[in-house]
């Protein structure tokens, strides 16, 4: 089989016509037979699709044509060409669903609002002058932080984005206010969102990671600040930066060690099981129960 490989991007970009863009993208995916999913709003586009190389690399110098995605910073993984059930390619009102779509002001450069893109070197650098007053904070839903997070990160209580703006309004982060807030999530949309909104609730320092927790990890691996595995939305689920990855995440049923999420039994329900190998083998670890509220995703890509 010739090289698989998976990309994940978001851009942020005026979309006057996100119907037609839509209308674009899955033309020119199927056209290459890429799939994944992709939304579309009219503030950019957020997506992650796989296949064959060459239909990548087509992919991304098309879609690089559109104004304002020429910037766009597209994350390459290995793939085995099974990351995507199909294509979904849909018009959304946000790329991130916080029910939001007026924190943020969006130019053809990007969001206008949002905090310091920090590169990680950068965060590295941050910590070593300002210490233990830097504040990690999670931007993704908290069952995503259970198997990997920054050290002593603050993992608020959401369970999908659509808590965020509740959680950050309820009072319990008004201590952070002014501390310097580094948000980070899985490739970055998240956080263009997030900082905007902290900021916009009078956080006073807040910064973000370019390139999220992936190009963190590309460069640190596993000898950094962060800690543990990532949480990805397609089929591999999990992605480790290196051999030595550390086991976090506790399983469900015994408290053993693992870092293996596995959907409930259940079709209705989204519920994501954490297990480990030997609880694995009881089918019972994953029948529904009713604490099973941790819904999965809001249609999260990244
Ligand atoms: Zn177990
Ligand atoms: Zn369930």
């Amino acid at each position: 089989m010739t090289l698989q490989k998976v990309i994940l991007y978001y851009g942020f970009a005026p979309v006057a016509d996100p119907a037609a863009v839509v209308l674009w993208q899955r033309t020119l995916c199927d056209s290459l037979g890429l799939k994944g999913r992709i939304l579309v709003s009219p503030h950019g586009i957020n997506g992650t699709v796989g296949g064959e190389m060459e239909a990548v690399k087509k992919y991304v110098r098309a879609t690089k044509q559109y104004p304002g995605f020429g910037k766009i910073d597209f994350k390459w993984s290995e793939g085995q060409g099974d990351e995507f059930p199909r294509l979904s390619v849909k018009a959304r009102k946000e790329l991130v669903a916080f029910t939001t779509p007026d924190d943020v002001i969006v130019g053809i450069d990007g969001v206008e609002n949002g905090g310091i893109h920090l590169k990680p070197a950068q965060v590295n650098e941050l910590v070593a002058t300002r210490g233990d007053d830097v504040v990690f904070f999670d931007g993704r839903n908290a069952f995503e932080a259970r198997i990997g997070k920054f050290k002593n990160a603050v993992v608020p209580d959401v369970r999908t984005s659509h808590d965020f703006i509740s959680e950050i309004e309820s009072g319990k982060y008004d201590h952070l206010k002014d501390k310097p807030i580094v948000t980070y999530c899985t490739g970055g949309v998240r956080c263009e969102i997030l900082s905007a909104v902290m900021l916009n609730r009078g956080f006073s320092e807040v910064y973000q990671i370019e390139g999220g927790i992936v190009r963190y990890g590309e460069k640190f691996k596993d000898a950094g600040l962060w800690e543990g595995s990532l949480y990805i939305f397609d089929k591999r689920m999990v992605m480790n930066f290196s051999h030595d990855a550390v086991t976090i995440g506790e399983c469900d049923e015994c408290g053993g060690a693992t870092s293996s999420f596995y959907n409930c039994h259940n079709p209705e329900c989204r519920h994501l099981a954490l297990v480990c190998d030997s609880c694995a083998q009881n089918p019972q670890s994953f029948a529904c129960t009713g604490s099973h509220d941790s819904v999965r995703t809001s249609g999260e890509v990244g």
